[in-house]
């Protein structure tokens, strides 16, 4: 399964869309979606996800995303919501 960091506490979790074991937080937007998936061991080394991890711990919210990253991930996002049909489970 997918290990992601919670862009809310900065907290390893299972599953990028699942909500967070610590904080409960859990990804409903768009955007949050997006940096829940990109912050994910699908795209990062685990190094890098300790990186971040700590960084949200510090600031409280997740890093920059480069323009060109967040309209990839943003495209995947909303194909695999369609795909899925997750509109569903979240409205
Ligand atoms: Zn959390």
């Amino acid at each position: 399964m997918t290990v992601a960091v919670c862009t809310n506490c900065g907290t390893l979790k299972y599953g990028a869309f699942s909500p967070c074991e610590e904080c409960h937080a859990r990804p409903t937007t768009n955007d949050e979606f997006v940096r829940s998936f990109a912050f994910s061991d699908r795209y990062l080394d685990r190094a890098t996800m300790d990186e971040v991890s700590e960084y949200v711990r510090k600031n409280g919210e997740p890093p920059e995303m480069t323009p060109e990253a967040y309209s990839l991930i943003h495209k995947l996002v909303v194909e695999a919501k369609t795909a899925l049909r997750m509109e569903r489970m979240f409205s």
